[in-house]
């Protein structure tokens, strides 16, 4: 059997990069050893954002009592479990379906790399058909495939914390808490305050669990993009409504007992709780691919090093998503999925740019960010500033009585050029879209003056943003020109 292109894992990474091969006129084929889908679909973003949806809905029925509702909302942890199955179960009983008809092959099997032009398929434990279309897909016996490019998309797993050992029952890690937690615990540690501590303990918190969230840097979501004004804004929020936040302190032993687990911290305090959640990062998946065999280079954290192609130390084979260095978000595996599979059907002339990936939590406040903060744009060399806007002044924040958020615009304060971008609020997930857009427009700050906005809406308060800037260009006698930048004055 030859392919064009064979992928190796089925998350984001894996079946966009085959669709994209096999939509290029590619004959590709996608091999998968544990569950159709990959961490997004069966363990992350998927399950996570039907669960936060459901905690975001009790949280704004409640603000509204006395304001036109009657009756307080509150949430059933079992049957809102069973509802994220259910929502998995159904992308996940068309996933292989859909793949086929669009023209590439799928092996349910471990995939491993002979050379850089062939991969062996063998039966994997761990294969998980639910559907019978996937088990026709089962790998039975071990086969070597032969293809001219193959690409790795392969993940990331749970990081592990020596001195919390997870056990799947009390001490979890995120994919024990997708597939495991069959009660709502009373008492929650979430050890480590980034995007999936705060988003799962935000969830917990809703459906009446007390947390706590221990978090051993100066801030919450202390990553590259989310500006520390929005890390400040979540940690306000939570307080308010009963979670606590710990910084600066680290957990530093967890002892499970039968019923419940003892934690003990830096500064010298213990507390027990029903269930820690580790939430310390991902940590990328290569086990058993056979890379030192290939000679392809890792990083000391293990990632697969690539070129801005994409491509691994060794030709022809390229890595994408979180089995390489770079934001481990669905977005950014998506994103790299294009580049890739182009690169590998018509050889290298796409390069990655994480510019334009945006990054969302959703939480308490739903925060977005893409492109550069204010700091990286400094350290990139331009004059950057601020432009702001609160939702405070908006009519439609107003209007849905939820007035907590703000946002803020980086750009060069000499030409008027977006550089990026942060959202707090409702639906900043979507209006970071139109941010990423304006960032990749020639219009700079004017990107946001020369559209029409529907009102009420939460998109008219970029343009409240950026009105004094763009108010003052058009007096100054600045000339905003330089190449890319095509700004003109009002
Ligand atoms: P994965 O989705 O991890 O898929 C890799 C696949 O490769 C797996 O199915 C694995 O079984 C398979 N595989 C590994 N080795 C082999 C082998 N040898 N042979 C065959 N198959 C193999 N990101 C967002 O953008 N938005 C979110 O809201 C979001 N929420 C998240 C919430 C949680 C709780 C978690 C844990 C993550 C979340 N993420 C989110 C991150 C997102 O899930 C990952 O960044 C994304 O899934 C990475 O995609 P990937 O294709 O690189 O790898």
């Amino acid at each position: 059997m030859t392919f064009d292109l064979v992928v190796i894992g089925s998350g984001p990474g894996g079946y966009k990069a085959a669709i994209t091969a096999a939509h290029l006129g590619a004959k590709v084929a996608l091999i998968e050893k544990d569950q159709a889908g990959g961490t997004c679909l069966n363990q992350g973003c998927i399950p996570k954002k039907t669960l936060l949806h459901l905690a975001s809905l009790i949280e704004n029925c409640n603000d509204l009592q006395s304001h036109g509702l009657v009756g307080a909302a509150r949430g059933d942890f079992n049957a809102a479990m069973r509802h994220k199955n259910e929502v998995v179960a159904g992308i996940r009983d068309n996933f292989s379906v859909w793949l086929k008809r669009l023209g590439v092959q799928i092996f349910l099997g471990e995939g491993r790399l002979v050379d850089s032009h062939n991969v062996e398929v063998a039966p994997s434990r761990f294969a998980n058909p639910v559907t019978r279309a996937e088990e026709d897909l089962l790998v039975s016996d071990a086969r070597t495939i032969e293809t001219r490019r193959i690409i790795i998309a392969t993940g990331s797993t749970p990081k592990n914390l020596p001195q919390c050992p997870v056990d799947g029952r009390i001490v979890l890690n995120s994919r024990d808490f997708m597939f495991n937690l069959d009660r709502l615990p009373e008492t929650v540690l979430c050890v480590g305050g980034g995007a999936i501590g705060v988003e799962l303990g935000y969830f917990l918190h809703q459906f009446g669990a007390r947390v706590r969230i221990v978090e051993k840097s100066e801030r919450l979501l202390n990553q590259a993009r989310i500006s520390e004004r929005a890390s400040n804004m979540l940690e306000r929020k939570f307080r308010r409504i009963g979670i606590a936040v710990d910084k600066e302190l680290t957990v530093t032993e967890v002892r499970a007992g039968a019923e419940s687990a003892e934690a003990s911290f830096s500064d010298g305090t213990t507390g027990q709780y029903d269930c820690v959640l580790v939430a310390v990062g991902r940590q990328p998946m290569t086990e058993g691919l056979g890379l030192e065999h290939l000679g392809i280079v890792t990083t000391v954290d293990g990632f697969v090093h690539t070129s801005e192609y994409l491509e691994t130390s060794v030709p022809d084979v390229y890595a994408i998503g979180d089995v390489k260095p770079g934001p481990m978000t669905a977005n950014a595996a998506l994103h790299d999925a294009k580049i890739a599979a182009a690169n590998a059907v018509k050889g290298n002339h796409l390069h990655s740019n994480y510019f334009k990936v945006p990054v969302v939590i959703n939480s308490a406040l739903e925060i977005a960010a893409v492109g550069l903060t204010e700091e990286q744009a400094e350290e990139a060399g331009f004059e950057s500033d601020v432009a702001r806007s609160n939702l405070g002044g908006s009519g439609k924040a107003r209007a849905h009585h939820d007035t907590e958020g703000f946002i803020e615009v980086v750009h060069d304060a000499e030409t008027g050029q977006l550089l990026g971008g942060c959202i707090v609020g409702p639906e900043a997930g979507e209006q970071i879209h139109m941010m990423a857009a304006a960032c990749q427009s020639s219009r700079g700050l004017w990107f946001f003056k020369d559209m029409n906005y529907s009102h009420p809406s939460w998109c008219e308060e970029l343009e409240t943003a950026i009105d004094p800037y763009t108010a003052a260009f058009a007096k100054s006698e600045k000339t905003i020109f330089r190449p890319g930048i095509l700004a003109e004055y009002e």
